[in-house]
């Protein structure tokens, strides 16, 4: 039998990597954790999303302020923001955060760290610097870049990624973002608010694409009431630095063209698996455009190599991250054969208010051929919201021909907290009837979650036929007050 030096080791120490490390070594399992940057935590800790959601309270906090007057309170001159205060804000949640990750909590639950630039010599060998290490088991969770785009001139202009926009030392006075994904939205909003001039130009009809066009276009159209400016269906095709500012010429669908300026160019076009580089021809692991070549157990062409995270191209969230992490430790460690299944798989794009999401929506549906009914609430019923201030959004949720729920979606202040009601119910195949009945607080925001169901099993309950039986029984009179 073999000797290798460990029994799993991992190329990445992002979220992938740390839940996989952790995991493994408290299974027992001696394990090795490399990472390229010198350091732990990955884009979700230092240019994803502990930067960005500690940005999106910044700026809603200083729109809440701009806006104090519709709660009541009296007008105030607000001051402009300095962005490095805003920086450091960020750099200290961070540092709080990154305690969590380091390598001495890493060393202490078991797993040895490394840093350096791994390169596969075979499916069990890496060499790091300089030096062959062995393992029963790899993983590549190796995360993944921006995405960056062939465009005329864009090569000779600056530009900034999601690995800059954290960092400015001041606020730009005008942005142009490239794409209308989550990344794009949520800083749009969020520099907007905090005072930049925004325009998004996105390739196609709407924004975030992957969600119902009735749920993003409302997205749109909040944003574009605080003062985003969108091109759809506009493709750029050039880029050209002009010292101070950058032009972007852009052509529209009808062919009209158009040149826009901006002191800042925000690339958020979608992610690339980060896979060059580490040698993975020479273990046998095929992979293409998107990312790795995997089977349903996270296993990619070489079966003692696994891939978890942004790698694997499917949901890049730190949350599929961490539950792809989970999977490999079952498959690879504990040797249970155990499948990734995202049927019920949530998300959440954080714009104010939120828009959330699990299974499958209206489009997703529809494009699968699956005939559907969709329920809806409105969160301007939902009196909790409109005490909030915000009755902007609704809840869908989309029922199979059987009359089982397919999915939610959820457009409202704290969407993201509420579709974990949904995430119980069905993952747990919780009936519902069960939610229906179940006593939620008033005033929530959740009760949204059971008057949706509310309104699909009224349907049922205050039908004619079932009037009738009522009336029959009970000697009910029927209406006291109106128009017979
Ligand atoms: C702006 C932004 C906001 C986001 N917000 C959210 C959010 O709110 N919620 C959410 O769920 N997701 C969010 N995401 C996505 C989330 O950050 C990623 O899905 C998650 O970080 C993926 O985890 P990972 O382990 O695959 O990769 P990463 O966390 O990026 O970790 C990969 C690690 O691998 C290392 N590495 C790379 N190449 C090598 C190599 N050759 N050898 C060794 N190490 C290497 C890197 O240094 C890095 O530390 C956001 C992303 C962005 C860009």
């Amino acid at each position: 039998m073999s000797v290798y030096d460990y029994d799993i080791g991992i190329l990445g120490g992002g979220s992938a990597g740390l839940t996989i490390a952790s995991g493994a070594a408290r299974f027992g399992a001696k394990a090795l954790l490399i990472d390229k940057e010198g350091r732990l935590g990955g884009d979700c800790l230092h240019y994803g999303c502990v930067p960005s959601k500690t940005l999106i309270k910044t700026a809603h906090v200083y729109h809440l302020m701009k806006n104090a007057s519709q709660f009541g309170l009296p007008r105030h001159e607000i001051k402009s923001v300095d962005f490095s205060d805003i920086s450091d804000r960020i750099k200290s949640v961070i540092a709080t955060i990154e305690k969590h990750d380091s390598v001495e909590r890493f060393c202490g639950l078991g797993a040895k760290v490394e840093f350096g630039n791994a390169v596969f010599k075979d499916e069990h060998t890496i060499s790091l610097n300089g030096k062959g290490i062995t393992a029963k088991n790899w993983v590549i969770a190796t995360g993944s870049s921006p995405a960056i785009p062939k465009i005329e001139g864009l090569q000779q202009t600056p530009f900034i990624t999601n690995r800059d926009i954290f960092y400015l030392d001041h606020l730009p006075k005008s942005m142009i973002v490239l794409g209308a994904g989550p990344v794009s939205t949520e800083m749009a909003q969020a520099f907007c608010r905090l005072g930049t001039k925004v325009t998004v130009i996105q390739r196609s009809g709407h924004i975030l694409v992957r969600e119902d066009k009735d749920m993003a276009d409302a997205v749109m159209q909040n944003l574009a009431s605080e003062g985003v400016e969108y091109c759809l269906n506009a493709s750029v095709l050039s880029v050209r630095d002009l010292g101070s500012e950058r032009e972007i010429a852009v052509k529209f669908k009808d062919g009209k063209i158009e040149t826009l300026r901006a002191e800042t160019v925000l690339i958020a076009l979608g992610r690339e698996a980060n896979l060059s580089g580490l040698g993975l021809e020479n273990a046998g692991v095929e992979y293409d455009g998107k990312g790795l070549r995997l089977d349903n157990r996270l296993r990619t062409t070489q079966k003692r190599i696994f891939g978890a995270g942004d790698v694997t191209g499917a949901y890049q969230f730190t949350h599929a991250a961490g539950y792809e992490g989970g999977v490999v430790i079952a498959n690879a460690i504990l040797h249970l054969p155990r499948k990734v299944d995202y049927t019920f798989f949530p998300w959440c794009t954080y714009t104010d208010p939120e828009l959330a999401n699990i299974g499958m929506n209206e489009s997703a549906a529809r494009e699968a051929g699956l005939k559907h009914a969709v329920w809806t609430e409105e969160f301007r019923m939902n009196d909790r919201g409109l005490t909030e201030g915000e009755g902007l959004g609704r809840i869908k949720l989309i029922l199979d021909e059987k009359e089982k729920p397919l999915g939610v979606q959820i457009l409202g202040l704290h969407a993201g907290e509420l579709i974990s009601e949904w995430v119980a119910v069905l993952n747990g195949r919780v009936k519902l009837s069960a939610l229906a009945g179940a006593v939620h607080p008033y005033p929530t925001l959740a009760e949204i979650n059971k008057r949706v169901v509310g309104n699909y099993f009224s349907g049922k309950i205050f039908s004619e036929k079932v009037k009738k039986t009522l009336k029959f029984f009970f000697s009910l009179r029927g209406r006291a007050c109106g128009i017979e």
